[in-house]
């Protein structure tokens, strides 16, 4: 989708710290990370939030879920533990508005929220 900063890096057009990629998922380093591991997973399709995936688009949940989880065991964070978070929409705090799931780690959390 033009104009959609996440539709550029997964086109390749906008830098970033790519990870890893499969056919449909693509994983790279937060610009501005909150914890010592900080990726984010977005579906390579342009899909606004978790509130537009519908029944026919809802294999993009295996397709993120899973490559978030292969980024943890290749980072070093599956036995440690680590947290996924999708922030959809204004109150969920979405500030770039192409679907996205934090993958973060290397530190302990706290719960709950702000
Ligand atoms: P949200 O608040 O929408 O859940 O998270 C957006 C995330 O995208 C933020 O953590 C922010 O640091 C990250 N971000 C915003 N713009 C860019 C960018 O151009 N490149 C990368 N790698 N991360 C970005
Ligand atoms: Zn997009």
């Amino acid at each position: 989708m033009a104009d959609c900063i996440f539709c550029g890096i997964a086109a390749g057009e906008i830098p970033a710290a790519v990870v890893a990629r499969t056919d449909h998922a693509l994983a790279f380093e937060d610009l501005n990370p909150q914890a010592p591991v900080h990726v984010l997973v977005i579906p390579t399709r342009h899909v606004g939030s978790a509130a537009d995936v519908d029944e026919a688009g809802a294999e993009v949940w295996p397709a993120v879920l899973g490559l978030a989880v292969e980024v943890a065991r290749a980072q070093g964070i599956a036995e440690s533990g680590f947290r996924l978070v999708i922030n959809a929409g204004a109150h969920g705090g979405q500030s770039v508005d192409h679907l996205h799931l934090h993958l973060l780690g290397g530190r302990p959390m706290q719960w709950p929220p702000g």
